[in-house]
């Protein structure tokens, strides 16, 4: 007879019983952070570990060598925080367990903050995850690139800006070619190029050369993604728009996160097609024939394109590009850590917590686009 496999579970009350009190998070993060959970001088020449002395009413340790005053959560995501530690731990265990991630008005409603708040921890909290390591990822490899547009079907207010860009396009161009079959009542699918002659043609680029290109509403953010199978995954923006699914954007981030001994798997797109010099073998499967062919097959990054895309559509709706990043760390860890248990994506988090990665609100805001840049 088949054993049931016995589930342990982990909710809120056994994360209560271990972070529940201020005492007991502060005592988590002096361990991850100071050796044996002595303090250390945060100083990088000092690192002075004896006999500095405690100003228990502000909570902070002063130094015996070089009398600089330091806190606990100096230098991490907690420094100048007003919000008490378990209120911190609760959010991060909110923003481990679920599935497709939490909006900020949901994280808002749950500890009783405002929505602002709560959206600036959980972008401290993906921030933890942001880190340049390289991740060696090795043997069976698939890579694949994939396109996120956003969702008109449910916001209002993007539905107005396009109907607003649309009639500037109109004005310029006159109606799009889909308008203008709608219009006469043709069938949608109808072949663009039927009966059109070549005066036609170099008519429309006379045309395109004055007015230039007719504007598509917002172009898709692109993200490409790197899948061991059986291993970790490494998803990266490129940018916005079609054309930045380049050659001279993909191959870099390949080289530097898979070993050259590997077997890399794509599609049949043209981009890969000189990436066999770099590595042991390359495969590919030509999606208009089939998604399997000869056991070849790229389904396992499809599968997380889909699941990024459905934690998109079902949480936040619309990302803007220069934070799009981190939500991909957020997709990337819960990936990595998809078939442990809940106790264990946990303690994956916590060691996060102990890196240097302050992120002002000043900053989160003010933040522009950069393509990942890690020292090669
Ligand atoms: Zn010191």
């Amino acid at each position: 007879m088949k054993t049931q496999r016995k589930i342990e579970h982990y909710g809120l009350k056994s994360h209560e019983a271990r972070f529940g009190t201020e005492e007991k998070c502060r005592q988590y993060l002096a361990e991850l952070r100071w050796e044996n959970g002595v303090p250390t001088c945060p100083d990088k020449e000092c690192k002075n570990m004896y006999m500095n002395y405690y100003i228990s009413s502000r909570k902070i340790w002063c130094c015996s060598r070089c009398k600089k005053q330091f806190s606990l959560t100096k230098g991490t995501i907690f420094e100048s925080s007003n919000l008490p530690l378990t209120l911190w731990f609760k959010a991060i265990y909110y923003f481990t367990i679920h599935k497709r991630g939490i909006s900020s008005c949901q994280l808002a409603r749950d500890l009783e903050i405002e929505q602002r708040t709560a959206w600036f921890m959980l972008h401290r909290l993906r921030e933890t995850l942001n880190n340049n390591e390289n991740l060696n990822l090795e043997g069976e490899v698939e890579v694949d690139e994939t396109f996120i547009a956003p969702i008109l079907g449910k916001d209002v207010r993007l539905q107005s800006k396009k109907q607003k860009h649309d009639a500037e396009q109109e004005k310029i161009h006159g109606l799009s070619d889909y308008k203008k079959r709608k219009l006469r009542g043709y069938p949608l699918k109808t072949n663009r190029q039927k009966g059109v002659t070549k005066e036609v043609i170099e008519q429309r680029k006379i045309e395109k050369a004055l007015l230039g290109e007719r504007k598509n509403f917002e172009q898709p953010i692109v993200v490409f993604g790197i899948l061991q199978r059986n291993g970790k995954i490494h998803l990266e923006v490129l940018g916005k728009g079609d054309g930045e699914a380049r050659k001279e954007n993909i191959f870099p981030i390949i080289k530097r996160h898979v070993t050259s001994k590997s077997i890399i798997v794509s599609d049949q797109s043209s981009i890969y097609k000189t990436i066999k010099k770099f590595f042991e073998e390359h495969q590919f499967v030509n999606h208009s024939k089939g998604y399997v062919i000869k056991g070849i097959h790229i389904n396992g990054i499809e599968n997380v394109f889909k699941h990024l895309k459905k934690m998109i559509k079902g949480t936040f709706f619309h990302i803007k590009l220069h934070h799009f990043q981190n939500y991909l760390f957020e997709h990337s860890f819960r990936w990595n850590v998809l078939k442990k248990s809940d106790r264990e994506k946990i303690d994956e988090f916590l060691p996060n917590l102990g890196r240097q990665h302050r992120l002002k609100y000043g900053d989160l805001i003010s933040r522009t686009f950069n393509p990942l840049n890690f020292a090669a």
